[in-house]
């Protein structure tokens, strides 16, 4: 009912983790005009092109708007069935295979567009009902390698630094980011700062000269996956010309000596580095010494760094170059990973990751386990970590994992080795989908859909990456029979015979999420940074009414905290950070004969995902309508593709079909193919099928950055 919304609704982008504010406006003709958020500390009333077209994506067509299930597997029909229906068949199902198989036979694989509210209810069914951890998530994907590098260092999954930082810094790298494109607002705070004070220095490294490069003032185009002997080289260098913080290393840090000795080992020569990192000794030597001559120094890294085979190391390299000096916890300093998606971060405040358990608390921790199992009075809790999202995809197929529920993801088109993931959907004995669209690529497999509520229409919380929570509201009403996803998880545990599930509201969820965070907290065996008992008890409306906020935010406390560890206490049982020790390794798979190219994959600016939200704005379509594989003219000479022409790109693990383009600033002896297209916009266009399976071995996260392929005329 329209009439009963109120005129402008403040809300949250649906796309990246830079968190923007919207504002969404009825206008006359039905539709509603989408503007920035001048409120909201993220934006201050700017938006992308992407975050613009919002008002072009919220037509019912294409929406799945009632449970549906398929009579026939491989058929194309889809049944309309009652909501009772669809539960009650999934949970006897379900139930079913749990009583003979165990409750491991089951899983859910969820995603970072989930809202916090979805995602709490969701783990708190799987971990502390359920009793297993077969619950993970796109950010698998996507953030994994950095949540297991600060873990390592700080005993916890904290983001120390807030977007304001990257405005204060003097100097900024960014290593593999595009920011340009792909956080484009935080970007234009970048750039706005830099024409303000034009000293403030801009490295990126990345093995592409993408748009981020053109304000930089040096860019390092290092080989692809060399970074941990560029961070190392920088961790002797520093030591070796005394910019270091002895204080700090002494009383806040655990492991300097043999971080150092790693480092040195093999990265002791600055010429050794820039041979192995294919750089220049001259420009390497730039920017070790402006990052040893700038205190202020922030270093913000996101997929090029994450999606590898040693994401980790990479993650702790950098984090270990900033605790040399204490730069860290203050003002303009520290390292900074930039999420992807919109609620990746919320979705790790919960425990969305098969290896983690709610409020920040680990699920191998069996205080931590005790804690949550008497929070949630939960019958059954998960003692050991969950199957990751590619072993869980491999487990499906070897027919271990009997059941899987998939919501809000499409990972037939978004996991590596994708030809995998459809073998794995096709022998499951059930695939359920949670979605507001009717037809992709993952719900081709699904035996039961289930309408969910979209952007514009679901209500919650959701996290970005300077660690601000900001409510998504809703400003639509709710299409055909759809629902919020934490209402549909929340009636199926129900139907399980589950009591604990009895949600009324989005707040309520929040609500229980808030006072579990601040559980227990204070207690020696349970310290967390990540505390919100300050937005604990306030209430539906103050909820409603909930302005962005930081956390953590303790009781009482109106302001959550823009810096973390100021204090120089970490959550390590000591209270000190870790240096880790990071022993460069290059790839998993190398080019060779057969595939003598390296495929890198990424986003491009107007496009999100696997398209099928942004597919559905024309004006978005204009910037790059179809997919492409961008390569450099000389490897295109030698391997006789011509630039306009169709051609096959093939891994070892599958094929795809694009056009061939120069321009994108890539270097010999690698291709470059956006991660968006899929088979519902055109054939043989999903680059994941290619991607090599590899996964960092502490993270679980895909080597998305490189894979061996060989290209050919079509
Ligand atoms: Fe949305 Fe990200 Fe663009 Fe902001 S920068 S408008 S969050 S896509």
């Amino acid at each position: 009912n329209l009439s009963s919304v109120p005129l402008s609704v403040q809300t949250t982008c649906a796309y990246c983790g830079v968190g923007c504010g919207v504002k969404a406006t009825p206008k006359a003709d039905g539709g509603f005009e989408i503007a920035g958020d001048t409120a909201h500390p993220a934006n201050a009333g700017r938006l992308c092109v992407k975050g613009s077209a919002l008002g072009d994506t919220i037509s019912l067509e294409g929406r799945l708007l009632y449970p549906m299930v398929r009579p026939q597997r491989g058929s194309d029909e889809l049944r309309r069935v009652s909501w009772d229906d669809a539960l009650g068949q999934v949970a006897d199902k379900w139930q079913a295979i749990i009583d003979e198989h165990g409750p491991d036979a089951v899983a859910l694989y969820v995603s970072g567009q989930l809202l916090t509210e979805d995602y709490y209810v969701a783990n708190k069914l799987m971990k502390g009902y359920v009793g297993s951890a077969n619950i993970d998530t796109n950010s698998r994907l996507c953030m994994s390698s950095a949540v297991a590098g600060y873990k390592r260092a700080f005993g916890e999954d904290v983001v120390p630094s807030s977007y304001e930082d990257l405005e204060l810094a003097d100097m900024i790298v960014l290593v593999g980011s595009n920011a340009a494109w792909c956080h484009p607002i935080l970007f234009q705070r970048i750039a706005k700062a830099k024409e303000k004070r034009p000293d403030m220095k801009l490295v990126v490294i990345d093995p592409r000269r993408t748009a981020t490069c053109e304000l930089a003032d040096l860019h390092l185009p290092v080989k692809p996956g060399t970074d941990v002997w560029l961070f190392n080289g920088l961790l002797s260098y520093l030591n070796q010309i005394g910019a270091v913080d002895p204080a700090f290393i002494a009383e806040h840090t655990n492991g300097f000596d043999a971080a150092l000795a790693q480092a040195d080992a093999e990265c002791g020569d600055i010429a050794k580095v820039a041979k192995t990192c294919r750089v220049s000794v001259e420009a390497l030597t730039e920017f070790y010494e402006a990052f040893a001559a700038n205190a202020k120094v922030i270093t913000g890294y996101s997929m090029g760094v994450n999606q590898s085979s040693a994401g980790t190391d990479k993650a702790n390299a950098i984090i270990n170059c900033h605790l040399i000096g204490g730069r860290i916890g203050k003002e303009g300093m520290g390292p900074f990973s930039i999420t992807g998606q919109p609620n990746a971060m919320g979705g790790r405040e919960v425990g969305g990751l098969a290896n983690m358990l709610a409020a920040h608390m680990d699920l191998e921790n069996a205080e931590h386990r005790n804690a949550v199992r008497t929070f949630w009075d939960s019958p059954r809790m998960a003692d050991k970590g969950g199957l990751k999202a590619v072993d869980l995809f491999r487990a499906i197929e070897e027919g271990k994992v009997k059941a899987v529920w998939v919501m809000a993801t499409n990972p037939v088109v978004s996991l590596p080795d994708a030809d995998q993931v459809r073998r794995a959907l096709a022998k499951c004995e059930l695939v359920v989908s949670s979605d507001i669209i009717e037809r992709t690529d993952t719900n081709a497999f699904a035996d039961v859909l289930l309408p969910a509520l979209g952007w514009g229409e679901k209500d919650g919380t959701v996290t970005n990456s300077e660690r601000r929570i900001s409510r998504q509201r809703a400003f639509l009403p709710a299409p055909g029979e759809a629902r919020a996803d934490w209402l549909i998880i929340s009636q199926f545990a129900q139907r399980l015979g589950y009591t604990g599930f009895e949600f009324s509201s989005a707040y309520d969820v929040f609500d229980e999420h808030a006072r579990l965070s601040a559980w227990r907290n204070d207690e020696a065996d349970l310290p967390r940074k990540f505390n919100l008992a300050g937005l604990a008890g306030q209430g539906t409306q103050a909820y409603d009414a909930m302005a962005p906020v930081q956390w953590p935010l303790l009781a009482g406390e109106r302001e959550g905290a823009k810096r973390i560890f100021a204090d120089g206490l970490f959550s390590h049982p000591d209270r000190k950070a870790r240096f880790i020790p990071t022993a460069p390794r290059l790839p998993a798979n190398l080019p060779e004969e057969d595939f003598p190219l390296t495929l890198n994959t990424g986003r491009v600016r107007d496009q999100w995902h696997t398209m099928t939200r942004t597919g559905r704005s024309a004006k978005l379509a204009d910037h790059i309508p179809e997919s492409f594989i961008d390569m450099h003219p000389q490897d295109a000479l030698i391997y006789g593709v011509r630039e306009g022409e169709l051609a096959r790109l093939t891994s070892k693990w599958g094929a795809m079909v694009a056009r061939v383009q120069h321009g994108g600033g890539i270097a010999r002896g690698s291709v470059f193919v956006p991660i968006h297209w899929n088979n519902q916009t055109s054939s043989d266009a999903r680059v994941g099928a290619l991607v090599n399976p590899v996964v960092d071995p502490v993270s679980g996260e895909p080597e998305f950055k490189h894979t061996p392929v060989r290209i050919e005329q079509f």
